[in-house]
């Protein structure tokens, strides 16, 4: 990538030249295609699994009135029912991104825990997918240059905030950046420990709150 106006974004099938550069690759953006970018931001991964389908019985009584639901814990599930009446239930957060061996034997005892009426229920599906910590766990807005901007680190929220995000840009690329400014001026602190030590540190902070969350205090 070289900054410039217009700037050229070099990829492997050819260069191109654009007017503004926006990084939206969040958890999934190389960590070396711009280290401003990964130095403030951490990727983690979450997990999901499925169960078979419940019968309309088993389903209604999990979930009466067919909510979504996220706990209110540090480190929270969060679970709700698909069409087809399978408990669609997902938690945990591995610091860094790691793909986990054995989505099922990690997730099934959460949901265990939740509802052990499922003993007897087997999971269908598992899947990981990434999402961006940023330390404050506020989103990340700003520019790198004079055309090339950036959003990412919605920490876990960004089904929501991505609209807004999408919006704040496209009224910066028409001229507007009074509310796209209003988020870039937030600060954006780097992860303590630097590149190496980054991971680590944070999964030692979260294991403290992962035993407040146990003791419920
Ligand atoms: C399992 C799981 C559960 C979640 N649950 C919730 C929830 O209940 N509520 C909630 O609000 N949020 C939730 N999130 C978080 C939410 O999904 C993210 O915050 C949101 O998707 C971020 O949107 P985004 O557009 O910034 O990034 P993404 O949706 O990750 O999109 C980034 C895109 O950029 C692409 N990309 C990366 N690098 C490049 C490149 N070099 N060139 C081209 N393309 C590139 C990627 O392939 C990807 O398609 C969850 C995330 C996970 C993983």
């Amino acid at each position: 990538m070289i900054y410039g106006t217009p700037n050229l974004v070099k990829t492997a099938r050819g260069d191109v030249s654009a007017k503004f550069v926006i990084f939206a690759g969040n958890a999934y953006l190389a960590p070396e295609l711009e280290p401003r970018l990964s130095r403030k931001s951490m990727p983690c991964g979450s997990q999901i699994v499925t169960t078979d389908p419940l019968s309309a019985d088993q389903a209604l009584a999990l979930l009466p009135d067919n909510y979504c639901v996220e706990d209110c814990n540090y480190l929270l599930d969060y679970f709700r029912l698909t069409a087809d009446n399978r408990l669609l239930y997902g938690g945990g957060v591995i610091y860094g991104a790691r793909e986990p061996q054995d989505i099922a034997a990690l997730i099934r005892p959460k949901l265990l825990k939740t509802f052990p009426q499922l003993q007897n229920v087997k999971l269908s599906h598992g899947w990981s997918g990434n999402f961006l910590l940023t330390l404050s766990r506020m989103p990340q807005l700003g520019r790198l240059d004079k055309q090339v901007y950036y959003i990412q680190g919605d920490s876990g929220h960004g089904v929501t905030f991505t609209h807004l995000a999408g919006k704040l840009v496209a009224e910066t690329l028409r001229g507007d950046a009074e509310r796209f400014d209003a988020f870039a001026r937030l600060p954006h602190l780097p992860f303590p420990g630097g590149r190496r030590f980054k991971v680590p540190l944070t999964a030692v902070g979260a294991a403290w709150y992962a035993l407040r969350d146990r003791l419920g205090v």
